[in-house]
């Protein structure tokens, strides 16, 4: 076997190794501690610098060191992992000890280079000039590594906007920019400061963008491995299983899902489509009726037209209002669109569905008018579950037909069941 398969094989055996116990750890954080994922990247951080300084070896597409392939890139691999996992507060805590702990070392360096060394039985000479060279490296290294932590993070988040669907996606790219980007700049000084040739550069380029590569393959594995189990059970998308969020994306997730709509302050359409499907298999499957009311201002855009839309607006907000308080507390109120608003009755059967609409109805033309005294009305379609349907869209749209019957049939009226034919 050639000696660069030779060296290949034991770089991967190394690859695997590493990446994949530390991503156990970073795995069983919860259970174990955050903190003996990160003292093991600290420790690796020795090793890698080492490696970096006096390890090359013949790879088939050049010489270059398991230090800054497999460790570094593997380093900063990790630290996007981990803020995909956690936040961005978390993962300045390695960044930060990383470099506080180097510049410590090089301060001991110093220090230790005017030390009387005793002279020791085996016969091993200490080098404080070699550790002191590498105290500056590891200096510099974090620097870089500070820097490339941002962008990698900074790019997996700017490329969410493109691929939100494809973490791993997201991972290669950002992670192949970012390690181009330390290479350059890491070689600069190699280069400048130490006359390494152009040639390493490319070849220590190449094994990094390798060892990327064999690092997203068993990323893309870790993913699949925790999210498989509940995908199995569901009809999610495989696309879905890789669509790692980071804390940032969960969180605006959460809120656009948490969403309530500025104008009104009801629960807006996200809402309506992530809360009801849940409620209404609740309520069916314990025997229990549910009704949806889908409700429309008539010729709501006269009022625009008239009085503007501030004016529009004002109907709007004060509607909401109105229908909130003439609900139940376990009732909600959406606005499904512009002036089209849905009620969710968890529990309550046509005819008191009926009546409840009827109630919104009068509630609104009696208590609420444009500037010219006219008096606003609303037009209702109702349906209920289990009879008009099991499943949510079947109870939007049985509403939404009765409420165009109640639109057809000269408006300011509540359509349900009984009424079309
Ligand atoms: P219909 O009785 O058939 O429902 O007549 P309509 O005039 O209400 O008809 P349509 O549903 O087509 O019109 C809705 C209008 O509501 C059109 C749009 O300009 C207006 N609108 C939608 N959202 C808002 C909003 O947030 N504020 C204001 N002021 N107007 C809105
Ligand atoms: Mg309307
Ligand atoms: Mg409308």
């Amino acid at each position: 076997m050639p000696v660069s398969v030779h060296n290949l094989l034991l770089l991967v055996t190394e690859a695997i190794i590493y990446f994949s116990v530390m991503v156990a750890l970073l795995h069983f954080r919860r259970r174990l501690g955050l903190g003996v994922f990160l003292t093991a990247l600290g420790v690796m951080h020795f090793l890698e610098t080492y490696l970096a300084a006096v390890f090359y070896v013949e790879l088939p597409f050049g010489t270059a060191s398991p230090g800054s392939s497999v460790l570094f890139a593997g380093k900063l691999m990790l630290i996007l992992m981990l803020y995909i996992r956690e936040d961005a507060a978390t993962v300045r805590q390695p960044i930060y000890g990383l470099f506080i702990g180097n510049l410590v070392m090089v301060a001991m360096a110093f220090i230790l280079q005017y030390q009387v060394v005793a002279g020791v039985s085996s016969g091993a000479v200490p080098d404080a000039g070699f550790l002191k060279e590498m105290g500056w490296l590891m200096l510099w290294g974090t620097t870089l590594l500070y820097v490339d932590s941002l962008g990698i993070i900074l790019l997996y988040e700017r490329l969410g906007r493109r691929f939100p669907r494809s973490s791993v996606l997201r991972f290669v790219i950002a992670g192949a920019i970012m390690l181009t980007f330390d290479q350059v700049g890491f070689f600069s000084v190699l280069h400048v400061f130490l006359g390494v040739p152009v040639a390493v550069f490319w070849d220590g380029w190449a094994a990094k963008i390798f060892a990327l590569i064999l690092y997203s393959v068993l990323y893309a594995g870790d993913l699949y491995l925790r999210h498989a189990k509940p995908a199995f059970g569901t009809s999610r998308p495989l696309a879905d299983i890789f669509g790692d969020l980071t804390f940032r994306e969960r969180y605006e997730n959460l809120l656009a899902k948490s969403g309530r709509d500025s104008l009104t302050g009801a629960f807006d359409r996200n809402r309506l489509e992530e809360d009801s499907p849940a409620l209404i298999n609740h309520c069916l499957h314990s025997g229990a009726p549910v009704s949806l009311v889908m409700l429309d201002v008539d010729h709501f855009k006269l009022v625009n037209d008239r009085f503007g839309h501030i004016e529009g607006d004002r109907v709007l907000r004060v509607m909401a209002e109105q229908l909130q308080a003439a609900l139940r507390a376990e009732d909600s109120l959406y606005r499904f669109g512009g002036e089209e608003f849905v009620v969710v009755l968890p529990r309550v059967g046509h005819e008191e569905a009926m009546a409840l609409a009827e109630r919104l109805r009068q509630t609104v033309e009696s208590r609420l008018s444009t500037p010219d005294g006219k008096a606003v009305t609303i037009s209702c379609g109702v349906a209920t579950g289990p009879a008009d349907g099991q499943a949510f869209h079947d109870l939007m749209l049985r509403a939404d037909e009765r409420l165009y019957f109640a639109k057809g049939n000269g408006r300011n009226r509540v359509c349900g069941r009984e009424m079309v034919p």
